[in-house]
């Protein structure tokens, strides 16, 4: 099945809302093993919006639109659409009368124009929202099928939820399709970049129906598993065994799969452990303790950190030395281990993680130039595991670097007992 996507909007046009329905919809067709062929924008305006309609119902089988279903003179879906399809506009009465019911309960009059919004092709497939005013239609343009949803992402998601999943699964069957089981897994990755993955993952056997690809979303990797059979239980199966292979070769750079995020895993790993954890921060000031706070249920395992930012409160918070502080400067390995020692010590935790580091644009040295970043980690048993850091880039990417690399570095040295 060949499908488009066309979203109408003057602000979509002047890059004054981001276009979600455009990548929401591209990515609900891809979970049904379908592959958009094209995505247009255009503006409200006729001749625009026909030259799009006709070259997509042209040369494709499905075409979902959105946009252009309000009550107001600029939209013009269901007058421009109606139009292609040698039809009258009507009003859907069952679409009028819950809009009626809904003003009447709120006890607001109706405009003249608010049947506008009510209104589709006559003949059309009418698809309910279950989310506002507007109904989804579908008409046939030539052998292409063209569903119009409303604009507004809550709407146009209900929609699709509610009929079109189905509505598209019967057009393929009617097509004669083979529908396929799909089976998905993300493994989330943090540690090495996409090359070394790659590398790790040289000369794995990708079977039948086994397809495997990487995403970038710093600071991490996601690799991405996904597997087609003729059962949902076979797919399910050969996804096992391909996770298993990869498994074996990425080891504990896995840190999670699918939804999860490398704070939530660390929190598991401290819970499983019965560990507390407090944070020592300059350069990243709090965005450790953010991380941890963002996560429910972590007051158990995070107990409080430090934002020492001045030499003088990382003495004064931390007890670091001044004589350190002097000698070797902010930015320094003895810096960040007496840090990491200081709030373990003051906060009576199991680990005290610190960060330290010349985030930019100004600040760098020949030595020390903007983007290094010393991370210390004390642990049970008074050790300190210290590392060094630079990375080129802007101040908030060498920040956010700075606290995933910190919390993975106490996932390393928690992973050792
Ligand atoms: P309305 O009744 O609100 O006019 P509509 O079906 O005519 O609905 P639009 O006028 O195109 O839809 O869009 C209404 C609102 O929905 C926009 O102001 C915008 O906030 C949001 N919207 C529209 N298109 C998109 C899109 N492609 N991606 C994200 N949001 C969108
Ligand atoms: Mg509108």
């Amino acid at each position: 099945m060949r499908a488009e996507i066309i979203t109408i909007g003057d602000e979509l046009c002047r890059g004054e809302i981001v276009n979600t329905n455009a990548s929401w919809l591209a990515g609900a067709l891809w979970d049904m093993q379908i592959t958009v062929t094209h995505l247009h924008s255009c503006r409200d305006l006729a001749e625009d919006m026909a030259a799009i309609i006709r070259q997509a119902a042209g040369r494709s089988d499905l075409v979902l639109l959105s946009g252009g279903l309000g009550p107001t003179l600029d939209d013009l879906t269901v007058d421009l659409v109606s139009e292609l399809a040698c039809a009258e506009a009507v009003v859907d009465e069952e679409s009028a009368e819950r809009m009626r019911t809904r003003f009447a309960g709120a006890g607001v009059p109706l405009v003249a124009n608010a049947e506008r919004q009510v209104r589709v092709p006559k003949g059309a497939r009418v698809y309910a929202n279950s989310a506002g005013l507007a109904p989804g239609f579908e008409v046939q343009l030539g052998s292409a099928q063209l569903i119009a949803m409303p604009g507004p992402p809550r709407e146009l998601k209900a929609i699709f939820n509610d009929h079109l999943r189905d509505r598209i699964g019967e057009l393929r069957l009617a097509r004669g399709e083979k529908i396929e089981y799909v089976a998905r897994r993300i493994l989330r990755v943090f540690g090495k970049g996409e090359s070394h993955i790659a590398t790790a993952l040289e000369g794995l056997e990708i079977g039948q129906g086994e397809s495997l690809h990487y995403q970038v979303k710093p600071p991490e990797t996601l690799v991405k598993l996904v597997v087609r059979g003729a059962s949902c239980e076979l797919a399910a199966g050969q996804l096992k065994t391909m996770e298993t292979g990869i498994r074996e070769r990425l080891g504990s750079l896995v840190y999670g799969v699918d939804d999860d995020s490398l704070p939530a895993a660390l929190l598991r790993d401290l819970q499983a452990a019965g560990h507390t954890i407090s944070t020592a921060e300059s350069c990243t000031g709090g965005l450790i303790s953010g991380l941890l706070t963002d996560l429910p249920g972590v007051s158990r395992n995070f107990t409080g950190g430090a934002v020492t930012y001045s030499n003088a409160e990382k003495a004064r918070q931390l007890g670091v030395s001044t004589a350190t502080l002097e000698e070797h400067g902010a930015v320094s390995e003895p810096v960040v281990d007496e840090m990491a020692r200081g709030v373990r010590e003051r906060f009576g935790t199991d680990w005290g993680v610190a960060v330290s580091g010349v985030a930019g644009p100004g600040g760098g040295t020949e030595d020390k130039p903007v983007g290094t970043v010393w991370i210390a980690v004390a642990g049970p048993g008074d050790e300190v595991k210290t590392k060094r850091y630079c990375w080129p880039g802007a101040r908030d990417q060498v920040r956010s670097l700075a606290a995933y690399w910190a919390l993975n570095l106490v996932r390393r040295q928690l992973g050792k007992f």
